[in-house]
């Protein structure tokens, strides 16, 4: 099946007892058998079921196979949150002692799970001085023990070579990590890149209306789980075989963790979902519309985004996403203040902090998402104090436009 078809009929067929065609949604928090035996049977895997929704619920399996599906993996997990997801790969991977490598330019609040969260159990951070492969050889040390990427950095707008960097990580027997929040499926299938475990906000672009937080975790089925270098995993997931890191999730991490989704939050994710292909099609020509548009400002002295000719990441997005460089840019302003002013000035686009949203959104991330770093952090970071995030929406290009004009006229000085 193709992907849109996927999107839209993968994980469920109507309910034979009732004929609903929408996913139920199943609100409990256990399921019941009728004999002892029957639930010795489910908890000790020896029989299919669910028995708790903290580790597996009717509605979250759904979209969890529908997702599977999406990005043609193995298995996935959904979580209560982004973050949820991200915690729960690094839980499952590192130990103290072990080192991340990425690079410059990711989401805030990953910078801080890693160098402050992760930090306090022994887990450290390196970032490789650039985007390319040749970076990422050079930076690999014994203590390596995944490489973690964004397909576009949030909000370094930066493209990272993922198939380079995939055989880096595959030459050094590392798995390759990817938030592809910013290029759901309906862009790039990020394990036919090379992509081992694939994240996703599912918040953003497959929820698509900003009516909930969730995430998901999806393994591609590139990696051996089986190369020792993954001990406890192995040790528990060896039976699962290729399914032995979404086992050991499962039944070990997710479970200890409690970060599962609400069936209800499932739900409104499934349904977003079904018009992901054609949601993304309109986000990324808006987003190029208003990135030429603000390229070509007399009052905007810089804008980024990863598609425009002039980025010098255009090519690799030709390359890795057909071209499509997503709904997020950053431009600037000059200064906080006129920054500031174009943001109390906007009318149709909303000023806050989520992105992937049907709406425009627009929201100064120095004083906001990076208010903990210092001002010389947030420069090193890629920051600046005069730059403004938008998330560009679906509305009718025209009348984006005719907003940031008129609010470009407000942020003159
Ligand atoms: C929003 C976001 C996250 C975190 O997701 P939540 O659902 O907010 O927890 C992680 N990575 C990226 C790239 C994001 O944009």
């Amino acid at each position: 099946m193709g992907k849109r078809t996927q999107a839209i009929h993968s994980g469920y067929s109507p309910d034979p007892s009732t004929g609903a065609s929408a996913v139920p949604v199943y609100h409990t928090a256990a399921f019941s058998y009728s004999t002892a035996q029957e639930l010795a049977d489910v908890f000790a895997g020896r029989a299919p079921g669910n028995v708790y929704s903290r580790i597996s619920n009717p509605t979250s399996l759904a979209l969890e196979q529908r997702l599977a599906e999406l990005e043609n993996g193995v298995g996935c997990i959904a979580t209560s949150s982004g973050m949820a997801a991200i915690t729960a790969v690094m839980v499952a991977l590192l130990q103290a002692g072990d080192e991340i490598l990425s690079v410059a330019g990711l989401f805030g609040g990953t910078v801080s799970l890693f160098q402050n969260t992760l930090g306090r159990f022994g887990v450290s951070v390196r970032y490789a001085d650039g985007n390319d492969a040749d970076d990422f050889a050079l930076a690999v040390t014994g203590r390596t023990r995944i490489i973690y990427l964004e397909t576009i950095g949030n909000p370094g707008m930066n493209v990272p070579d993922i198939a380079g960097i995939a055989r880096v990580a595959h030459e050094h027997n590392l798995p390759l990590v990817i938030d592809a929040t910013l290029t759901p499926p309906a862009i790039v299938r990020t394990g036919e890149l090379g992509a081992d475990i694939v994240i996703h906000s599912t918040t953003k672009f497959i929820n698509g209306h900003g009516t909930a937080i969730g995430g998901a975790i999806i393994d591609t089925g590139n990696y051996s789980w089986d190369d020792g270098q993954f001990h406890d995993l192995w040790k528990w997931g060896r039976k699962a075989g290729p399914f032995a890191f979404i086992a050991y999730l499962r039944n070990v991490v997710y479970r200890d963790l409690g970060g599962c989704p609400s069936p209800m939050n499932s739900f409104l994710m499934l349904q977003g979902l079904e018009t992901l292909a054609p949601r993304m099609k309109l986000h990324c020509e808006n987003a190029r519309n208003l990135a030429a548009y603000l390229a070509g400002h007399p009052r905007v002295p810089w804008v980024n985004y990863p598609a425009l000719p002039a980025s010098p990441f255009a090519e690799r997005v030709k390359a890795q996403f057909k071209g499509n460089g997503g709904s997020l840019l950053t431009f600037g302003l000059e200064t906080k203040k006129r920054a500031f002013a174009f943001v109390d000035a906007v009318k149709l686009a909303k000023n806050m902090t989520n992105l992937g949203d049907v709406k425009t959104l627009v929201v100064h991330p120095a004083s906001t998402i990076f208010h903990e770093y210092s001002p010389e952090e947030r420069v090193r970071m890629g920051v600046p104090d005069d730059m403004l995030r938008v998330s560009v929406g679906i509305e009718d290009f025209e009348d984006i436009r005719a907003d940031f004009e008129q609010a470009m006229e407000a942020a003159k000085e």
